[in-house]
């Protein structure tokens, strides 16, 4: 007799938690296949078409025979690891700016890989300087990488991409972007700000289901990964070639219906008219939920300005009954998931805009979100 219980089928929430997210049911409805991971359909029907796909959105014509993509196995952290333990060889010096959780996730990997790092330590609610990183690379002449978080999840803060890309041209530094939680949702492109490697993962705004990442990447800059890897699973290069040499075979046991799942989620993204089409649905959604939540009384914990469409924080209400685990079972009740706080110093909780979100489900989150305020302040 089993102790595993059965899966409630009346639970369905919306995920306001980017990652994982909410999904189309259409998503999750292409999962239900059993594939070969040797076969042709599987390989050349459907891993090759993505790689293909991920390069198309991430550059345009002009730098598309630059790059390429590899899916590899596991979580996004997974595939910053990879990167970080495949690319950068023991005479290099790798730079990490770090402003949150993830940032501070790539400095523990550097450690962790025993790789020379430098660190760039911005508040948390903070963007790098230019200045700081030009102070930082006369100081450290030996600094050849850059990696950055460009949308950091732990605040919802939109790093400058732009200007640090530039920065890293000029200097001949190559540079490493977690653009976990942006890509697919923002748009930017990887050829003209002259982006080394590229990572994200199929739950964010791909709107697929766990089970992978992948890096989008210069061919030069994956091929001299080779032999450089200081972990056999998480060998970049040698996914690469396995993709390339075979078509689309993974080297290990490939997630198969995440995959199909993650095809279907690039189908509906262009059904959706692209990266700009959803960056803007995201926007509306961010913009709307934020003048709701300052008619009730709450406060982005970043300035506008900074602030990405993918998630906002905001400070936790000041009632000293308010207990964030109340506060979360309570919107739960009424169908909505929302993330706790991660800043440090900060108390705060975080909403997500990012997935099968419409501005019509964002008003709703805000008139259950009413009723929890009511609820807290009747519990005074
Ligand atoms: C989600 C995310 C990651 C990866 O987190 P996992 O839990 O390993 O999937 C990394 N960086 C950023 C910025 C993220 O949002």
């Amino acid at each position: 007799m089993t102790h595993i219980p059965a899966v409630s089928a009346c639970v369905d929430y919306l995920l306001l938690t980017p990652g994982p997210l909410s999904t189309t049911v259409s998503v999750r409805s292409a999962m239900l296949q059993d594939s070969c991971t040797w076969d042709t359909d599987y390989n050349l029907g459907v891993v090759e078409p993505i790689r293909r796909e991920l390069v198309r959105l991430a550059t345009t014509e002009e730098f598309a025979a630059d790059y390429s993509a590899v899916l590899l196995q596991g979580s996004g952290s997974y595939v910053v690891e990879s990167v970080l333990g495949s690319a950068l060889r023991p005479a290099d010096c790798l730079l990490i700016v770090n402003n949150g959780a993830y940032g501070a996730r790539m400095v523990e990997m550097a450690h962790c890989l025993g790789l020379n790092h430098h660190v760039l330590d911005c508040e948390e609610t903070a963007r790098p300087e230019i200045q700081d990183l030009e102070e930082l690379l006369i100081k450290h002449p030996e600094i050849s990488h850059l990696a950055m978080v460009h949308c950091e999840t732990t605040t919802g803060m939109l790093n400058p991409l732009e200007d640090v890309a530039a920065f890293c041209q000029q200097r001949g530094i190559r540079l490493i972007v977690d653009a976990m939680s942006s890509f697919g949702g923002i748009p930017f492109d990887i050829g003209r700000l002259g982006i080394e490697f590229l990572i994200s993962s199929a739950n964010k705004c791909i709107q697929g289901v766990p089970g992978f990442g992948f890096v989008i990447a210069r061919r030069t800059a994956l091929a001299a990964c080779a032999g450089q890897a200081r972990s056999v699973s998480l060998d970049l290069h040698a996914q690469w070639q396995t993709m390339e040499q075979q078509e689309g075979k993974w080297r290990f046991t490939s997630p198969t219906h995440t995959v199909l799942a993650f095809a279907q989620a690039l189908r509906e993204l262009d059904d959706e008219g692209g990266i700009t089409a959803r960056h803007q649905r995201y926007q509306e959604n961010q913009r709307a939920l934020v003048e709701g939540m300052q008619s009730l009384g709450f406060t982005p914990l970043l300035p506008a300005q900074w602030q990405s469409p993918i998630i906002t924080a905001f400070y936790s209400p000041a009632n000293p009954e308010y207990r964030f685990a109340n506060f979360y079972q309570c919107l739960k009740a009424r169908g909505f998931v929302i993330y706790p706080g991660k800043v440090s110093q900060t108390e705060c909780f975080r909403i997500g805009n990012i997935g099968n979100v419409t501005l019509q489900q964002i008003q709703q989150l805000l008139v259950a979100m009413k009723q929890a305020c009511y609820w807290l302040e009747g519990s005074r």
